[in-house]
């Protein structure tokens, strides 16, 4: 695709009043804003959102335009240097969003901006990709047609083949469709016979796949509803809530984003649909290239595998408008759509969507918020929807609206539950697949149908003792022991999973001497190799971060699945989300336990939400599926109501526990973390936070003590923790910030604020 180079400039909207001064934001974090004047050649190019650059101490820095001051009292005004790009890069709404996320998220707006902006566009580097496209020059007579075909008989070739462009051709192109030298070309273009012109090109990673146009399927009752509720919305945002579409998997969530988006384009409006970065594989981004086939470039997709270069295009390809619908992962949010309509937040439960460094957000709540800031429609999805929207519905701030019913209409897989203690008992040791679930894999190999087990631990064996002192092997950095694999990267040593750290098996305890060292624990490895043995003649893959490192992997291990090259498929979440194998019908949990034992108020809804999710794996096609659920606490409340495919029960006990320890949803919680690799010093200055806060909050927050977090050590960083909640979260994230500024720290310390956290280790 070729664009105008003047596309940008037409399009924008934004205020653009003659500047004298602008009021800006510096990309440091100095936490003001600060005033500069508009020499008069700059007038007219610059406007809140804009991105200039200007003197900054005795430097230059960028930095954001966020008002257009009539006056400044500030002195000594200097003048900015430039303006960055043809239009304002931020629009208003967006601005008043990056404000709302500084405070609420309790983090510098510098930090936020930077989030909100792809480094491609914040540093303004990566321009338009540039190429060289052929085009016909002054018309020739026969006689000195005649004279070149004499003389420069491939000249004449190829100006024979410039003459039938219907349109500009690409320099590269022609010459490999005439097989004639560059050096030809350059000739004609000397006789003045040819032009040769600098153009941009997008940079479009799809360019080569062809999208065959789907339509609308006629929507049944519960979609027609469902669908209804979303058209409302768009129609009147102003009373419009958000939506929590609560549909188990299968029931048709997608389709009905699809029409939404639909009617969405309809009104002349935009769409932004965000999906997990796991979930956004070929056949998602395909679903919407398809049903949309019919609106050019329609479909942006931003995740975080682009080029810069093609996140540099993707993100002016939205900006000028070109594209109305942006499919991603969670900084999609922030994609520069003007005229929003709707925003989809599909698996709204995942907690990928929470940003685990600054600015720690949650992109489902920066979505409800930035609705409300644009006056748009927002639709959460989810088959296992998180304990906080459901309260939020369950309160009447958002609206519920429940698919029930598979679109097959197929029946829900059968739950069995495998108690270990028994099978202990039975074995004298556990083993990785009990009696049951070992035959009926069996039983699926026979009438070659498929099966997947699922562990959410990689690795061979997760420790390595010493049986005679009892001593692991720990990471030197990190206080977790280290894993052993067998895999190739790491060939059969021992690594940690936080830091990467690696190190060789001892032959002999390093602790006490002895010859008595055990492999303790299993992982995927394990699992793999194990089923591999049992089941000689079966075809065993696994799906791992360690089994995934090269980029298609992914892609073929899934194809050979889906095409049934492989009978058994072992992995972690990597194939717990998402994906449709119609021949699927056994899913086995090796082990059901491992989220719930964790220092985590939220272990049981993760458990319940994984074990939903998945054995919606299984038995999508015409054979209902089976699910083998191995645990040592089969009556933990999350097992006991997924294997009944309970939501209403469970979420009923999982609040009432929430609400009796006051977590969320609540109350709000905010993790203050406090590392050094100086122990005695990270210790001191968590203490000396906790005694400044106590002062500083009212007593309506409950403030925990400065305590050692789980995760003692991480990457040679010792730990500390406060936690606090509270319900009015926008009050203490700004006490805490006022707290945390007039308290100086050692060079050494770092504090991490984390609002609304997920990560409490
Ligand atoms: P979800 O997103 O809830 O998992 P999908 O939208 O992916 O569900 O729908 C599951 C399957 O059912 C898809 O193959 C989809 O094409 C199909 N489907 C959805 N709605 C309908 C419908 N109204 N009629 C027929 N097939 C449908
Ligand atoms: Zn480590």
């Amino acid at each position: 695709m070729r664009i105008e180079s003047t596309s940008t400039s037409t399009i924008c909207e934004q205020r653009m009043a003659k500047a004298n001064y602008v009021r800006v934001i510096v990309d440091r974090a100095i936490h003001r804003e600060l005033d500069y004047s508009v020499p008069e050649s700059l007038a007219e190019r610059v406007g809140v959102g804009s991105r200039v650059r200007v003197p900054f101490r005795e430097k230059s820095a960028l930095a954001t335009v966020v008002a257009l001051p009539e006056q400044t009292e500030a002195k000594g005004i200097r003048p900015i240097e430039a303006v960055i790009g043809e239009t304002p890069v931020l629009s208003e709404h967006l601005l008043e969003l990056a404000k709302w996320i500084g405070t609420y998220y309790c983090c510098p707006i510098e930090t936020v901006m930077r989030s909100m902006l792809p480094q491609v566009i914040r540093r303004a580097e990566v321009g338009w990709k540039k190429q060289l496209f052929v085009r016909p020059g002054r018309k020739i007579d026969n006689d000195e047609l005649e004279k070149l075909r004499r003389r420069a008989p491939r000249q004449a070739e190829l100006l024979d083949a410039i003459s039938k462009l219907e349109a500009p051709v690409r320099a590269a192109e022609l010459l490999r469709q005439t097989s004639l030298d560059n050096q030809t070309l350059r000739a004609l273009v000397k006789r003045g016979l040819a032009e040769l012109r600098e153009e941009a090109v997008v940079r479009d990673p799809h360019a080569d796949e062809q999208f065959i146009a789907t339509s609308n399927l006629v929507l049944n009752e519960e979609q027609t509803r469902a669908l209804k509720e979303i058209t409302d919305a768009l129609d009147s945002p102003e009373n419009a809530r958000p939506i929590l579409l609560h549909g188990v998997t299968g029931s048709g969530k997608t389709e009905i984003y699809l029409q939404a988006i639909r009617t969405t384009l309809d009104r002349g409006r935009t769409a932004i649909v965000l999906v997990p970065e796991i979930s956004l594989t070929p056949q998602t981004v395909e679903r919407f290239k398809s049903r949309f086939a019919d609106v050019p470039y329609a479909v942006a997709v931003l995740h975080s595998h682009l080029s810069e270069g093609e996140r540099h295009d993707e993100w002016h390809k939205i900006h000028s408008g070109r594209a109305r619908i942006v499919i991603g992962a969670r900084s999609a949010i922030f994609a520069p759509l003007k005229n929003l309509g709707l925003i989809v937040v599909d698996e709204e439960h995942e907690t990928t969507y929470k940003q685990e460094e600054a600015p720690r957000y949650h992109a489902r709540d920066v979505a409800v918020v930035r609705a409300k800031i644009e006056k748009c429609a927002v639709v959460l999805g989810s088959a296992t929807p998180s304990l906080e929207s459901y309260h939020n519905a369950a309160t009447g701030k958002y609206r519920l609206v429940v698919l029930t019913q598979r679109i097959d209409q197929k029946q829900m897989p059968l739950m069995r539950i495998v108690d270990l203690r028994q099978e202990r008992r039975k074995e004298k040791k556990a083993a990785i697949l009990s009696e049951k679930l070992s035959q009926a894999i069996a039983d699926r190999l026979q009438k070659r149908e498929q099966t997947i087990l699922f562990l959410n631990r990689r690795g061979f064996s997760t420790s390595l003792l010493c049986s005679e002192c009892g001593e692991a092997r720990n990471c030197p950095n990190c206080s977790v022991a280290l894993t052993f694999h067998r895999h190739p990267a790491v060939a059969g040593r021992l690594s940690c999973h936080l830091c990467g750290h690696t190190a060789a098996v001892p032959k002999k305890c390093p602790a006490c001497g002895k010859d008595a060292l055990i492999y303790y624990g299993f992982g995927t490895e394990k699992v793999e190799s194990t089923v591999a043995q049992i089941f000689a003649k079966a075809v065993v893959r696994r799906m791992d971060a360690d089994s995934m490192t090269r980029k298609e992997a992914y892609r073929e291990t899934l194809r050979d699945f889906r095409t049934g090259k492989i009978d058994i498929l072992v992995g972690t979440q990597m194939i717990a989300k998402g994906l449709h194998f119609p021949n699927v019908t056994l899913v086995g949990i090796i082990n059901a336990d491992l989220a719930l034992h964790l220092p985590d108020f939220r272990a049981g809804e993760r458990t319940f939400q994984l074990l939903t999710q998945v054995a919606g794996r299984a038995g999508r096609g015409e054979t209902p599926g089976e699910v083998f659920v191995q645990t040592y606490t089969p009556f933990s409340p999350s097992i006991q109501f997924a294997r009944h495919h309970d939501f209403a029960g469970y979420f009923q006990q999982e609040l009432e526990f929430r609400e009796r320890c006051d977590f969320p949803p609540f109350k709000h919680a905010i993790l203050i973390t406090v590392r050094s690799a100086h122990e005695g010093r990270a210790k001191l200055s968590a203490e000396t936070l906790k005694r400044r806060l106590k002062d500083a909050l009212p007593e309506e927050f409950i403030l925990g003590d400065a305590t050692t977090a789980p995760l003692e050590k991480l990457q040679g960083q010792f730990r500390f923790h406060i936690l606090i909640r509270g319900e009015a979260i926008m009050r203490l994230s700004r006490l805490v910030r006022e707290t945390l500024d007039k308290l100086p720290f050692p060079e050494d310390v770092t504090v991490t604020v984390d609002v609304d956290p997920y990560q409490l280790l």
